[in-house]
């Protein structure tokens, strides 16, 4: 019949806010315009979906600039990340605006609009979805968000594999976590930001409290001085990022890590047209402030290419554990020429031929665990990491700089901005 003929990208949006652009638009909408000003802007695929489809990134600004990385629809119905994220990178490429001009000369912004390519919470991994090992879960999908590795199965993810914010059978068991992991392990941005929902005038960050403080002077100068009249609420500590996030990953891999959301998670904005005038243009003035905020400050270099004849292997991690809980090893290899080989040792005398397997450790202990990748030339190359096995709920925080837990509360002008020490009941993320 005629409907079925029609494209996958005009197809009507089966959940979420129907006036909203579907995920094939959008990828198509970030395609378009990155190719309209090829010397900003590139993409590339990060990883695939369970079911298969491309995970694409959008670079923009410059290569050598304060690197900042923000995804969208982690949560499949949450769309007003990769909407936003789209009217703020055409407005750092087309609005002429002198201050966009600077920020693409100053940054490198890392945009993974469409993480989850369902209209759904989880991600549609079910019993006719197997792992790559052959097992299979039966479960109506995973929510991503509590699938991330660092904290994993510390209590705020579900083990129901029906349930809402079911968790996964191990730690980044997801291809999408996983994909989101290689990427912030490869660039460490400085600054990532995890949408949900609204996108709206909530949010809460962990990580470098003074980032996150100059981040919000910055906003509320912008609020003031453009008459929006919906004040940013931040909370923020340590444990309230929720263990097995994609803000607790950032953060292990030393990003100043933010979720952005609407102040109450039941209150989805109505429409498009509603959005764009209500809620956008906060959030483009929170992101304009975190690109602000580290603008012209240096960045680790980006990995560089290897040289010719060549190939650099990683191992990923370092990786943490409970006892026999399972851990997703990310190998990767750049250069060479495909198919490649790939050889796992873990330190404990076991072995794997996989380039993402997965295992679990008994005993407790800091076991260290190599990749040797050899490519279809003969050329080789080895990574070391480590995985530390432990019974703590948490493995300890890494250490990064002007971290700590805070209860503070400030007024600039008739802006209220109030941290908490715990995670509010209404976040669901
Ligand atoms: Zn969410």
């Amino acid at each position: 019949m005629f409907v079925s003929i029609l494209p996958r990208a005009l197809a009507v949006r089966t959940s979420g806010s129907p006036t909203y652009h579907t995920k094939d638009v959008m990828i198509t909408m970030w395609k378009t315009l990155s190719d309209l000003h090829p010397s900003l802007g590139s993409y590339e695929v990060i990883g695939k979906t369970v079911l298969n489809n491309d995970i694409w990134m959008f670079k923009i600004g410059n290569p050598n600039g304060a690197r900042l990385m923000f995804d969208g629809s982690l949560h499949g119905t949450e769309d007003t990340g990769t909407e936003a994220e789209y009217l703020y990178a055409k407005w750092l490429l087309e609005s002429g605006d002198a201050k966009a001009n600077e920020l693409v000369q100053k940054t490198y912004s890392f945009f993974i609009p469409v993480v989850n390519d369902q209209y759904d919470r989880k991600n549609g991994r079910d019993s006719s979805h197997p792992y790559p090992d052959g097992s299979t879960v039966n479960t109506n999908g995973i929510d991503l968000n509590r699938n991330f590795a660092y904290g994993w199965g510390s209590g705020f993810g579900s083990t129901d594999p029906v349930a809402w914010d079911y968790q996964g059978p191990f730690a980044a068991s997801e291809p999408e976590t996983q994909a989101l992991r290689s990427v912030m392990q490869t660039y460490r941005p400085k600054i990532y930001v995890n949408f949900h929902v609204g996108g709206g005038h909530y949010g809460h960050y962990m990580g470098n409290v003074t980032l996150g403080q100059m981040i919000i002077t910055k906003y509320n100068a912008f609020v003031q001085s453009n008459g929006v009249v919906n004040p940013l609420e931040v909370s923020g500590s340590a444990s309230s990022s929720g263990s097995g996030t994609a803000t607790s990953d950032a953060y292990f891999f030393g990003a100043l890590a933010w979720v952005s959301e609407t102040s109450d998670w039941t209150v989805l904005p109505d429409s498009y047209n509603e959005w764009v005038s209500n809620w956008y243009p906060q959030i483009r003035f929170l992101l304009q402030a975190m690109s602000e905020s580290v603008a012209g400050t240096s960045s680790p270099p980006p990995p560089p290419p290897p040289p010719l004849g060549q190939i650099i292997v990683n191992a990923g991690g370092p990786y943490n554990a409970k006892p026999n809980s399972m851990i997703a090893f990310l190998g990767s290899v750049a250069g060479g020429n495909a198919p490649y080989s790939w050889a796992w040792s873990f330190g404990d005398g076991t072995s794997s031929q996989l380039q993402n397997p997965s295992k679990s450790y008994s005993v407790e202990g800091v076991y260290s665990a190599s990749l040797t990748v050899t490519d279809s030339s003969g050329h080789t190359n080895s990574s070391i990491t480590t995985a530390s096995i432990s019974s703590s709920i948490i493995p300890p925080l890494p250490p990064i700089q002007n971290y700590q837990t805070f209860l503070v509360a400030s007024a600039v002008g008739t802006v209220s901005v109030l941290y908490y020490f715990s995670r509010r009941k209404r976040t669901r993320r």
